[in-house]
């Protein structure tokens, strides 16, 4: 065996430093499995050099997707050209500036009953104009081509699609039948999800230790470096523009968000995770989660508030009907009472049998299945559209 030079055991030294100074700042936080959105992972994402390249603005389609195809050749081809479609009706409404990589999985995940699930790999922390920390995915990020960035996962978005449903595709060139799923509207929905379409308010603190959802939270984490380490909770930038409505009373998701890190100071240590549970919700900040749920499991109670100026100028109502509450659906998808309109496509169910072509034509023709209210979302966070070239963006304190 040889051993370790003085010039590496300095090395290491450094190294050490290093990961000792950057354990303070923000950590990002992954989503392995969209599927199950309560697994994430705290990770740190130090300052990384941009080094992405430059994207030809005549791309017509800047998603560039690995496929893992559990199915015959003539299935996985299908499926190919639907994620085709979709990735080029994106890039004709939002302005990317950089590629977008999604892993996407064909296979049967029964007895899980979702037909399609997305999110973004990553969760990264900026600093938003009002200099409030919040997480963005990943996928925005890179759009912002800051000249430093958080370190990024390979992949932007992961795509799972179960293949327990029969599903039909436009190439099919027959009518759809009545048990039969739209996969290329299934596809546009779950890459929404993936740039960001999604709430961080969940019931995972309760959920963790199995007890009953009395209220919900934006993501939390603890770090193990030194220990159990409550970081705090952080909501994402789709957050920003929410709002909880109670008793005619309308709070931010931001007061919320404050008030319930009131509850345990930032940093403080933990033996277990059911500790921390017991400890937040003993707080008498603990109402704030509750007001939260209730908003959330009320009709009309939980609206999204656009940034001035996007595609749309009203509040939007977010889905806030399902009982029980549901983390996969409530939140973060428009409410139902949109099902006739232009933004159908991000109610949270649809319905066999009927093809996105035909939703489009039955409602009007509208000009895209992208309606204005999903853009205004989406702009909103700080994509980029022709009516909206100027979004907000973040900044990056390092
Ligand atoms: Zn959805």
């Amino acid at each position: 065996m040889k051993s370790q030079s003085i010039y590496s055991s300095l090395l290491l030294c450094i190294l050490t430093f290093t990961h000792f100074l950057t354990i303070s700042a923000e950590l990002c936080i992954d989503f392995p499995n969209p599927s199950k959105p309560y697994e994430r992972v705290a990770v740190e994402c130090p300052p990384t050099q941009n080094n992405d390249s430059y994207v030809k603005r005549e791309t017509t389609n800047f998603f560039r997707v690995y496929h893992t195809c559990n199915s015959n050749a003539a299935l996985c081809n299908k499926i190919k050209i639907a994620f085709d479609d979709a990735g080029k009706e994106i890039s004709k409404v939002l302005k990317l500036k950089q590629i977008i990589y999604v892993k996407a999985t064909f296979a049967n995940f029964y007895p899980q009953i979702f037909l399609g699930a997305a999110d973004s790999t990553r969760y990264i922390p900026l600093t938003s104009d009002d200099k409030i920390i919040r997480r963005y995915p990943q996928a925005l990020v890179k759009q912002f081509s800051l000249d430093v960035h958080p370190a990024y996962n390979d992949f932007d978005i992961y795509a799972l699609f179960n293949s327990a449903y029969d599903w039909w595709f436009r190439t099919d060139d027959e009518t759809i039948k009545y048990n039969q799923y739209d996969f290329y509207s299934v596809v546009l929905h779950e890459l929404i999800h993936g740039l960001g379409f999604a709430s961080s308010w969940s019931n995972n603190l309760e959920n963790s230790v199995n007890q009953d959802t009395t209220g919900l939270t934006p993501t939390y984490s603890f770090y193990g470096f030194y220990g159990n380490q409550f970081t705090g909770f952080t909501e994402r930038i789709f957050d920003r523009y929410v709002k909880f409505m109670r008793n005619s009373v309308v709070s931010t998701s931001t007061y919320y968000t404050y008030q319930l890190n009131e509850a345990v100071p930032s940093g403080t240590p933990f033996n277990t995770n059911s500790e921390f549970v017991t400890e937040v919700k003993s707080s008498p900040q603990w109402k704030f989660a509750e007001y939260a749920f209730e908003s959330a499991t009320t009709n009309y109670s939980l609206y999204f508030s656009p940034a001035k100026d996007t595609s749309w100028n009203e509040h939007i109502y977010l889905e806030s009907g399902l009982q029980p509450y549901d983390q996969g659906s409530s939140i973060s998808h428009v409410s139902k009472i949109y099902e006739l309109t232009e933004d159908f496509l991000m109610t949270h169910s649809s319905d066999p049998g009927v093809t996105l072509e035909y939703l489009i034509q039955k409602g009007g023709n509208y000009k895209s299945p992208i309606g204005p209210r999903i853009l205004s979302v989406l702009e909103s966070m700080g994509y980029e559209t022709d009516a909206y070239p100027n979004p907000i963006k973040p900044t990056y304190e390092y």
